[in-house]
């Protein structure tokens, strides 16, 4: 298959439309698209990415007025979200419609629904006829994409289009809070914060699946997930030295310690966020063995690269 690459939005909605796959840009990271109404085009998807068929997609609307095409009852503590943080990176999980096809929901009688602020993702999902069912664009187990570039590298010949656009500025999955359960329950950490959640929704519990170390819990959380080829250690501060013969890298808010191959201070923890998968992708193309991780501060976008961190460290 070849993939085509397109900056125009109407242009690569015509390919969703045609029933194929296409990857595009949004704030948190590239998508991996289809109509959400095609079991087809949904299959592509899992194909192109070797993702497992128990792992759910995230539906993408252009404007909360479209939600009522994939969710039956939008909940009080949905519509509060909703008005609060929607267009953005926040996903929620509502009681479907019939009309999704189980590939898109993996069997369960919910639905996650987003509406991205990225321009370029806004304009072509105005083109898309229906809602786009997307994961990351990304094989599975893989850092997700937060640029063009590496889509094509692990998706380039398995997908239809792929939609350019700039880096990802958030660099972090979404945000997502489950509302079809009383209370709403926090199933993935992002750069919407528990602290700014709890403000609404004073009564959210954390599922388990968001506790470093703790067993999944939530579909998708079982699967090994944005892993370099390389160890990932963790630490709370710089290392003295890093070990001999094995190149290392660092990567964290500290000044970098000595004899690093590779490494990034980040000024703030949301430029961590934005780096962090890019910067992993990196260090496995220079063949780096460890990369140092620092662990942030445990507020704010900080406990969502936690998160990402123990997950990739196989925790
Ligand atoms: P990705 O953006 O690639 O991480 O994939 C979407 C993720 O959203 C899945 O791995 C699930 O963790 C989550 N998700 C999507 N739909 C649902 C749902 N109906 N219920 C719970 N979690 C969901
Ligand atoms: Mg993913």
């Amino acid at each position: 298959m070849q993939t085509f690459v397109t900056d125009s939005p109407e242009e690569a909605a015509g390919y969703l439309n045609r029933g194929e796959t296409v990857a595009f840009p949004t704030e948190t990271v590239y998508g991996l698209g289809a109509d959400v109404f095609n079991p087809d085009s949904i299959a592509g998807i899992f194909t192109a990415k070797g993702r497992p068929s128990d792992n759910p997609l995230i539906v993408h609307v252009q404007n909360p007025e479209r939600i009522s095409e994939v969710a039956g009852e939008i909940n009080g503590a949905a519509r509060l979200l909703i008005e609060k943080f929607f267009p953005g990176p926040l996903t929620i999980v509502l009681k479907k419609n019939r009309s999704v096809p189980d590939i898109v929901s993996a069997g369960l009688p919910t639905v996650g629904v987003r509406c991205p602020s990225h321009p370029v993702a806004s304009a072509f999902l105005g083109f898309c006829n229906h809602p786009v069912a997307a994961p990351s664009a990304n094989v599975s187990g893989r850092p997700s994409s937060t640029d063009w570039k590496t889509v094509y590298h692990d998706l380039g010949g398995k997908i239809d289009c792929l939609l350019r656009g700039e880096q990802s500025t958030i660099g972090l999955e979404s945000t997502i809070v489950d509302c079809s359960v009383n209370p709403p329950l926090l199933l993935r950490s992002g750069a919407v914060s528990i602290e700014s959640l709890r403000e609404l929704l004073p009564e959210m519990k954390i599922a388990t699946s968001c506790m470093p170390g703790e067993a999944p819990k939530s579909p998708g959380m079982k699967y090994r997930h944005y892993s370099p080829e390389a160890l990932i250690v963790l630490v709370e501060s710089p290392p003295p030295s890093f070990p001999e013969g094995e190149p290392s890298a660092w990567i964290g808010l500290s000044a970098t310690p000595e004899g690093a191959v590779q490494a990034l201070r980040c000024k703030s923890p949301e430029e961590y966020a934005r780096v962090l998968f890019g910067f992993f992708r990196t260090c496995d193309a220079h063949g780096i063995r460890r990369i140092y991780c620092e662990l942030p501060p445990e507020e704010g976008i900080g406990r969502a690269i936690r998160d990402r961190l123990f997950k990739a460290a196989g925790d």
